[in-house]
């Protein structure tokens, strides 16, 4: 996918306050890879980790050595996925003791002691205070992040520099995104610092756009359902014609994601078959 740039730099100083050392995991989900956020004017806050790729400790000491730091003070998430927290093991090891906090939520295995971060609780760094700010729908553990001295959002997943948002089936949930996107619109933030992809400048018409795609998704559904294209995989077909077959399996989860809202607003009922796709229905 064109979103994952061979040229996205691998460290970047982005304002005073906010430095981004890549995770250097791109892919077709990650883009260009994972963005790790360094943050406050001294003993900066590290946001996310990274995957654990090797290449990553002796990038981050370089950035870490070029600003005259020596360490994070510690390490806040995002949330649970790999691409996210891969990287607390090494860190752990190179920073001896390193605090590390995330919303600990139907988490079934987590790497060693993680402090339980909750929203509002403010995380006060070097001239910096970061809010969390509860954000379901991509992972039922999220945390955004708001830098309250720039007005700016740390979005993790919520929101891509470059692309749409996967909602997993496992523990997505497309009615709590909806609900998470509006309030982060709410926030009225200026700039948004995605977990991939460049900076985002005007954050809330980016937000408009993500809840904007999701409805016209919803509409392009019902009108299958209403023409009796009953089923996600004859539906990813027609809504989908045009991207290449490679991505209809994500394509088959969002729309399923959205069957799933649907049915949690009592708009649709899902008709289970034996050996083959449900059937889904307008109510
Ligand atoms: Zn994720």
């Amino acid at each position: 996918m064109s979103w994952i740039d061979p040229d996205f730099p691998k460290t970047a100083t982005l304002s005073a306050l906010v430095g981004r050392v890549l995770g250097l995991n791109p892919g077709m989900m990650t883009g260009p890879g994972t963005n790790t956020y360094l943050v406050g004017r001294r003993d900066p806050v590290l946001i996310d980790t990274g995957a654990g790729v090797t290449d990553y400790l002796p990038l981050l000491e370089a950035y870490l050595a070029e600003r005259g730091w020596t360490q994070p003070a510690r390490v806040i998430l995002t949330h649970r996925h790999r691409d996210h927290m891969g990287g607390i093991e090494q860190l752990r090891r190179r920073f001896r003791g390193l605090r590390v906090a995330k919303m600990v939520h139907r988490d079934a295995a987590l790497p060693g002691p993680i402090e339980d971060l909750r929203d509002g609780e403010r995380v006060e760094g070097d001239g910096v205070t970061l809010v969390p700010v509860y954000t379901p729908g991509h992972a039922s553990d999220h945390l955004c992040y708001y830098l309250v001295e720039e007005r700016a959002l740390f979005t993790g997943d919520v929101v891509l520099g470059g692309s749409t948002t996967v909602i997993p089936s496992d523990d997505g949930d497309l009615l709590d995104y909806l609900a998470s996107l509006r309030r982060l619109l709410g926030l009225d933030a200026r700039r948004i610092y995605p977990a991939h992809g460049p900076v985002i400048e005007d954050g809330p018409g980016r937000i408009r756009e993500y809840i904007d795609h999701r409805l016209m998704r919803e509409r392009q559904i019902l009108e299958c359902l209403a023409d009796r294209v009953e089923t996600i995989p004859l539906m990813v077909e027609r809504i989908y014609a045009e991207v290449p077959r490679s991505l209809h399996a994500v394509a088959a989860m969002s729309v399923e994601s959205h069957l799933k809202k649907l049915a949690r607003e009592g708009r649709v009922l899902e008709h289970r078959e034996r050996d083959a796709a449900s059937r889904w229905q307008l109510v």
